[in-house]
């Protein structure tokens, strides 16, 4: 940091974004608004801030987010509000307040922006950190699950990802939790001493969090739980299998994991996760599921649901650790050299020119000596230089440097300006 002193530095877990990371996630959100595109979903925007009732109902009272890492305060007519901590509460509020269910067939929706935990920042886990997700709103066919995993793991291939793996696992319904929950209380009752603080109070708040628990002595107790999954009812059963046999047919590889369930109270049925092997312990690269009951529980009437959302961060850490090469995808840079006495408006016509083939020009503004302006140039990541030197104008001539192999030569100017795609060429 070169904070001068009296400077204000940026908020605790923020940080600001800029090039070259931004062109990389400009490269992520491209790619991801293309995939979504494909699939029949269109984008929506929704508010950063909402009630903060919004996340207590549908995220739920006892969980961590709503407990610990909100960032909640009172406006000047003392409503609470939140910054978002996640996507989904957010479009399913806006999906019941713009009547999107009077739309014919499902809703498809697509969003991206930043959210907001108050939570200890580390490696891939800021404060203010990036999501982009989707929601499938209005059936509850098994398809749907199955076609949200295929569009992920197609984006994941797409950005050039290796190495992930697809988890999948059913947390049932209503019907199913009721009878489970009375046997993982059972079994917890019965190891509470051994368990650590978190789970204890876990154990009396929010039973089927207890399996996200870090702690190895906690986990080896849990290897001996009873696990939802083997207590399904027929119906959730029923999905369970037609999502594995569907991604099977679809050549998807995937690897069942009974104890995952996801941080959030409002999955039912299907949750799944994507983890990269590279990134420690906070592998999860996106997680999503269904959420049959959220809507009736936001006040709309029952509709059947299915998600995902993708963190950013945890996105670019995985492909920086890859080593997966990223060059933006636009025209060459092209930095013009003045040497000598000039008329500036030489030089602006040359960058209108430039410009107007589609390449982008950069140019000193201040007197600096040759040197110092390839200097600059090379800095800028530029591919050429194009030197106007005093002698050579005379002649009509300028002098075309590239970058990249270091070589230039003499040209005619109009003949660069006729052929100018030819002159600018870069190789990939
Ligand atoms: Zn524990
Ligand atoms: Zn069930």
């Amino acid at each position: 940091m070169f904070l001068r002193r009296n400077a204000i530095p940026v908020v605790k877990g923020t940080k600001d974004i800029f090039t070259p990371e931004i062109e990389l996630i400009d490269h992520i959100n491209r790619t991801a608004d293309e995939k979504y595109r494909q699939y029949g979903y269109k984008k929506i925007e929704t508010p950063i801030m909402e009630y903060t009732d919004l996340f207590a109902r549908s995220i739920g009272t006892y969980t961590d987010i709503v407990q610990k890492e909100m960032f909640t305060f009172s406006d000047r007519k003392d409503r609470s509000i939140t910054l978002r901590p996640e996507g989904t509460a957010g479009v399913v509020r806006a999906y019941l307040e713009n009547n999107f269910s009077f739309n014919p067939g499902i809703t498809k929706v697509h969003y991206n922006g930043p959210m907001f935990r108050a939570e200890r920042p580390q490696k891939g886990r800021l404060r203010e950190f990036h999501q982009f997700g989707c929601e499938a709103i209005g059936s509850m066919n098994v398809l749907l699950d199955v076609e949200i995993i295929e569009l992920h793991i197609n984006l994941l291939h797409k950005l050039k990802l290796k190495d992930f793996t697809l988890l999948i696992n059913s947390v049932g319904d209503k019907n199913c939790r009721k009878e489970y929950t009375a046997l993982l209380d059972k079994f917890l009752r019965k190891n509470k001493s051994k368990l650590c603080e978190n789970c204890r109070s876990r154990a009396d708040t929010n039973p089927l969090r207890v399996f996200d628990c870090k702690n190895p002595t906690c986990q080896e107790i849990y290897n001996d739980a009873p696990l939802l999954t083997d207590h399904l009812c027929d119906e959730c059963a029923g999905h369970f299998e037609k999502l594995q046999s569907w991604l099977k047919l679809k050549t998807i590889p995937f690897s069942i994991n009974k104890k995952l369930v996801r941080g959030f109270d409002y999955y039912t049925k299907t949750v799944f996760e994507i983890q990269s092997t590279l990134l420690g312990a906070q592998n999860a690269l996106l997680g999503g599921g269904r959420y049959d009951y959220l809507i009736e529980l936001l006040g709309g009437k029952p509709t059947p649901a299915v998600g995902t959302a993708v963190g950013i961060e945890r996105l670019m850490i995985a492909l920086k650790e890859q080593n997966i090469p990223f060059k933006p995808d636009h025209k060459a840079q092209v930095y013009i050299c003045t040497a000598g006495n000039f008329d500036e408006k030489i030089v602006i016509r040359l960058m209108d020119h430039v410009r107007e083939h589609g390449y982008i020009p950069f140019y000193s503004y201040e007197a600096k000596s040759l040197k110092a302006q390839l200097k600059e140039a090379d800095k800028l990541n530029c591919s050429f230089s194009l030197i106007l030197g005093e002698e050579e104008m005379k002649k009509d001539q300028i002098v075309l440097r590239s970058l990249e192999k270091g070589s230039q030569e003499n040209i005619d100017l109009n003949d660069f300006k006729k052929n100018i795609s030819d002159y600018l060429k870069v190789k990939n």
